[in-house]
C-alpha cells in the first residue's frame, strides 16, 4: 500500500503512476479503475521497481486478463518496465452470470441494460421501515429536477430491487404494465425518472414466493434488460438489511457507490453500520448517510426528537464519510408516498423537501455531475 516518500532516482512516483491507472476503464464501463475502488496499493521500490496491486470481484475471467493487459500498455507506453500487477479475483456467491461484463449481452440493442449508465448508486437500510424507498423516490425526483434545469432530460433512473414489498411505483405514481420491444423491457418514466420494479411486473396480491435465485434472476434482467439507455445516475432500492441478496445485487452490479440510510435512533446505529461492512467487503465507497425522520418541527420552529438524537452523525463519523443531510418527519412526506407525488415535487419549497433537494446537489457534486 504505501510507497517509499522519497525515492532519489525514480523516473515515476506514485501521485504519477496514480494518474496513468486514473486512465484505465473498468472493461465494458467507462469508469475507471480507481474510481471504481479496485485498486489495492501502488508500491515503487528504490530500485524503481513499479508493483501494482487491484482486487475486482467477477466471475468473467476475461476481465481480469483486460485489466492486465491494460495497465500493463499504459505503464509500459510511460517507460515503465516489467511492472508487476497482481490481480485478486473474487468469484461472486451467486448469480455468476450477471457480472458487469456480461450485463449486457450483444445481442441486446447498446441502450439495454446499464453499460451506458455513468453512475450506479445503492440506497440501503439496515433494516426496514427507516423511509429508504421514500428517500430513494424523493432523491431520484430532486436529481432529475436539478439537471432538469441544465437542460438534461432522462439522465435518472430508479430500480426498484426492494422486491419484497416493492413500494416505489405507488410512491412515484406509475402502475402500468411495462411494455417490451423484443427482449428490452421498457422502463415506464414519471417526474423525469425512468423506473422499473418487480411491482410493475406482478400483480399486486398474487401470492408470489420470491426465492433466492428467482430474485437475482429478476435483478440480472434489470441490469441487462430494461432499456436505461444513457442515464447519468441510476439509484437502486435495495431490499432492506444486510444479507446474501444485498451483498449478491451489490456485486452483480458495478457500483460507483452507496448511501445508507439511517433513523437517528442509537439502536439503529449498528445495524446501518453492518450494512456498510457488507459494502466495504465488495469495495464499494460509501457516499454518505442520509438520516431520516430526524425530528418533527412545530409552527413556531421547536422540535421534537421522537427518535432519538445524533444516529446519522454516528454512522457517518464511523464510516469516515459525511452526514448527507436531516429528513424531518413530515406528514407531507408519507402523504407525497401515498398520492405517488413525491414532497421534492408537490411542495418543493417544504424543508423535508429542501432537505431532499440539497442531498441531491451533495451526491451530483460528489460524482462530478452538473450542479
Ligand atoms: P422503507 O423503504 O425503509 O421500508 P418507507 O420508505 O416505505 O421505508 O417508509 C415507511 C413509512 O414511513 C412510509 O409510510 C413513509 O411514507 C413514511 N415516511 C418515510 N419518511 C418519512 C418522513 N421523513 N416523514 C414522514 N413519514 C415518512
Amino acid at each position: 500500500m504505501s510507497i517509499e516518500s522519497s525515492i532519489p532516482h525514480m523516473s515515476m512516483d506514485k501521485e504519477s503512476i496514480l494518474k496513468l491507472l486514473g486512465q484505465v476503464r473498468y472493461p465494458g464501463f467507462s469508469r475507471d479503475i480507481i474510481s471504481f475502488g479496485l485498486l489495492r496499493g501502488v508500491e515503487v521500490s528504490p530500485e524503481g521497481k513499479v508493483t501494482i496491486g487491484l482486487a475486482v470481484t467477477t466471475a468473467d475471467s476475461a476481465i481480469p486478463r483486460k485489466l492486465y493487459a491494460d495497465i500493463e500498455a499504459i505503464l509500459q507506453g510511460a517507460g515503465i518496465q516489467n511492472p508487476e500487477i497482481a490481480i485478486t479475483v473474487t468469484v461472486p456467491k451467486t448469480n455468476p452470470s450477471s457480472s458487469p461484463s456480461t450485463s449486457a449481452p450483444s445481442k441486446l440493442p447498446a441502450d439495454a441494460g446499464v453499460g451506458k449508465v455513468k453512475h450506479i448508486i445503492a440506497i440501503a437500510s439496515g433494516k426496514g421501515g427507516v423511509g429508504k424507498s421514500t428517500f430513494a423516490v424523493n432523491l431520484a425526483c430532486a436529481l432529475a429536477r436539478a439537471l432538469n434545469e441544465k437542460g438534461l432530460t432522462g439522465r435518472i433512473g430508479l430500480m426498484d430491487c426492494d422486491i419484497y414489498g416493492p413500494s416505489v411505483p405507488l410512491m412515484i405514481g406509475v402502475n402500468a404494465r411495462p411494455e417490451m420491444e423484443g427482449d428490452v423491457l421498457l422502463p415506464l418514466e414519471n417526474f423525469g425518472v425512468k423506473i422499473m420494479s418487480m411491482g410493475l411486473l406482478i400483480d399486486a396480491d398474487a401470492p408470489v414466493v420470491w426465492r433466492g435465485p428467482m430474485i437475482m434472476k429478476t435483478i440480472s434482467q434489470f441490469a441487462s434488460n430494461v432499456r436505461w439507455g444513457e442515464c447519468d445516475i441510476l439509484l437502486i432500492d435495495l431490499p432492506p438489511g444486510t444479507g446474501d441478496a444485498q451483498l449478491s445485487i451489490a456485486q452483480s452490479m458495478a457500483l460507483s457507490g452507496a448511501v445508507i440510510v439511517t433513523t437517528p435512533q442509537t439502536a439503529a446505529v449498528s445495524v446501518a453500520l453492518r450494512g456498510a461492512a457488507m459494502f466495504s467487503k465488495v469495495n464499494i465507497p460509501i457516499l454518505g448517510v442520509a438520516e431520516n425522520m430526524s425530528f418533527l418541527e412545530s409552527a413556531d420552529g421547536t422540535r421534537q426528537y421522537l427518535f432519538g438524537q445524533g444516529g446519522g452523525l454516528k454512522v457517518a463519523t464511523a464510516l469516515d464519510t459525511e452526514l448527507l443531510g436531516e429528513v424531518p418527519i413530515d406528514p407531507a412526506v408519507r402523504q407525497g408516498g401515498d398520492h405517488g407525488i413525491p414532497v421534492v415535487i408537490s411542495h418543493p419549497d417544504n424543508n423535508a423537501a429542501r432537505v431532499f433537494k440539497s442531498i441531491a446537489l451533495t451526491v451530483l457534486h460528489k460524482l462530478n455531475q452538473p450542479t
